[in-house]
């Protein structure tokens, strides 16, 4: 009889990726995807072999983040081939569903999806895997803290109250599951206007700072609400690739320094 292979103990590695950090969030909306792609080509822009996988199953934007569109090629009916943009190779649970299907998957479903983008995209040598996670504390946070060894997590949140409660239900979680908080991302911290240069808080402001320093966790940057963000990842190619020089995009560089 032949002898069944014993499942592998605790969390796997991917051969050839050597980090895996999970950016995550409490709720939808507050930018996570955003940090996601633009820290995926800062490190990039670094010399750094990045990728970035788009686990998002409510609502996958990196394909039109990064500028990517097509079906990913499967030469051998077994392995995937990632797609590459902005020196990023990546993959999207986008890539794999209709962009207008509304995806309403069981958690076995959810949890056999991450486990193919994991192990069976050709990710190559990398030295960063960014995984950019649905907001919230769902079956695909578990899955992939249990069977992939992540080395830490980044929480986007903006400074209300309301995004900063549901962050600190994702802080403890990553906490249970013995997963490094590598810090916190204050994401539409200040509105600057355009045409008259006055500084607003529209969401508030240092909620976040104050947070991460309760938590005892790094406050890697506050990112300005800004037209050019979101103007340029609406268009592909994230402030990070189209405006690297810019005050905007330096928020994003601070944090694939602090990493
Ligand atoms: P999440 O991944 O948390 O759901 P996204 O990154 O998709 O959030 O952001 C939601 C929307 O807000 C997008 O249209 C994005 O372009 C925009 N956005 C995010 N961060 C900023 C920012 N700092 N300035 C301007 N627009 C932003």
């Amino acid at each position: 009889k032949p002898q069944r292979k014993a499942e592998p103990q605790g969390p796997q590695k991917i051969p050839g990726v050597n980090h895996i950090i999970a950016i995550a969030s409490g709720k939808g909306g507050v930018g996570k995807s955003t940090v996601s792609s633009n820290l995926a080509c800062a490190l990039a822009a670094q010399g750094r072999r990045v990728g970035l996988l788009d686990a998002d199953v409510y609502g996958p934007s990196q394909p039109r983040m990064l500028g990517v569109s097509g079906r990913p090629a499967s030469p051998d009916g077994k392995t995937i081939l990632p797609m590459r943009n902005h020196g990023v190779t990546m993959m999207s649970i986008g890539l794999m569903t209709n962009e207008d299907q509304a995806v309403v998957w069981r958690g076995p479903m959810l949890m056999g999806a991450l486990q193919q983008m994991m192990t069976q995209v050709q990710w190559g040598a990398l030295d960063v895997l960014i995984v950019d996670l649905p907001p919230g504390t769902g079956d695909v946070q578990m899955t992939l803290t249990q069977k992939f060894h992540v080395d830490g997590a980044v929480v986007v949140s903006t400074p209300q109250d309301v995004a900063l409660l549901d962050a600190r239900k994702g802080i403890d979680m990553f906490k249970q599951l013995r997963v490094p908080i590598l810090g916190m991302v204050e994401n539409m911290s200040t509105h600057i206007c355009s045409k008259c240069g006055h500084e607003e808080h529209v969401f508030g402001h240092g909620g976040v700072a104050t947070e991460a320093a309760k938590l005892g966790v790094p406050l890697l940057a506050e990112v300005p609400l800004d037209l050019q963000i979101r103007l340029a990842s609406d268009g592909g190619a994230p402030i990070t690739v189209s405006q690297p020089d810019s005050a905007q995009a330096q928020a994003f560089h601070d944090i694939a320094k602090a990493l």
